[in-house]
């Protein structure tokens, strides 16, 4: 059985003292390959950097949304898009979650990284925070032509819908293991097979079990076991299928 971490911040400070035994331990668990996941400059460098140094860890590069609140360049990401490890452009989208935000920016830059997206037939990650008619407009406006993920799936059933009518893949974090959990329990059941990821957002989002802790990617396996329970599967199809998935989107 391997699992696929699909978004992972492991060049996250949280990381600083111990990165590369949490890396070992998760290759030592049954997590043996890693997207990691950049959101501004500084980041992305290092997310090409890391997957530099070990086989089975990715890169993703780009500028999120609470980067882009303010003026920025972009043109780190058709530099660092050279390298053959990046896989994926993102994370990218965006969050109107916090105030003082500037939308308008948001807007522009989220479209202008589908434009670079599209020119490197790169896919996407998608982070999307309390913006979901906003996002879909520019979804079914902006054709995404190597296809996206909506990372940490966390809107209702009806936007899951859409985004699956746009072709897109849904990635399931540790949110659907809280207690509280609702909607994301409700769209795990309705995503198609060929639609599903899973993934950390480490080190954020630890499943219930590790709550309050640090997240890691062999935590996955957690997502991975309330996965397989609601929608009635075992462990290793959910694997199987999920491993399957990312290295499609991702074209592995
Ligand atoms: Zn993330």
């Amino acid at each position: 059985m391997i699992f696929f971490d699909s978004h992972a911040h492991l060049c996250d400070e949280a990381f600083d003292e111990d990165r590369e035994e949490v890396i070992q331990k998760c290759f030592d668990s049954d997590v043996k390959f890693i997207t990691e996941i950049g959101y501004s400059e500084e980041t992305s460098k290092k997310a090409v950097e890391l997957a530099n140094k070990y086989e089975t860890i990715f890169a993703v590069v780009g500028a999120h949304p609470d980067e882009c609140n303010k003026d920025i360049n972009l043109s780190y990401i058709r530099e660092l898009a050279q390298n053959k490890k990046v896989v994926a452009i993102g994370e990218i989208g965006l969050d109107y979650h916090y105030d003082n935000l500037n939308k308008e920016n948001q807007k522009k830059y989220f479209v202008e990284q589908i434009k670079i997206a599209n020119e490197l037939n790169l896919p996407i990650s998608i982070h999307s925070r309390d913006a979901d008619m906003d996002m879909l407009e520019i979804l079914k406006q902006n054709k995404i032509n190597a296809g996206f993920i909506m990372h940490c799936f966390s809107s209702s059933v009806e936007v899951a819908k859409e985004i699956i009518k746009l072709d897109g893949y849904i990635s399931i974090s540790g949110t659907v293991t809280f207690k509280n959990a609702k909607n994301v329990v409700e769209v795990v059941k309705i995503v198609p097979e060929d639609r599903l990821l899973i993934e950390t957002d480490c080190p954020y989002l630890a499943p219930q079990a590790y709550r309050g802790k640090r997240n890691d990617p062999s935590y996955v396996i957690e997502t991975a076991k309330k996965v397989a329970e609601l929608r009635e599967k075992t462990l290793e199809e959910i694997a199987e299928i999920t491993m399957g998935n990312t290295m499609r989107i991702y074209k592995i």
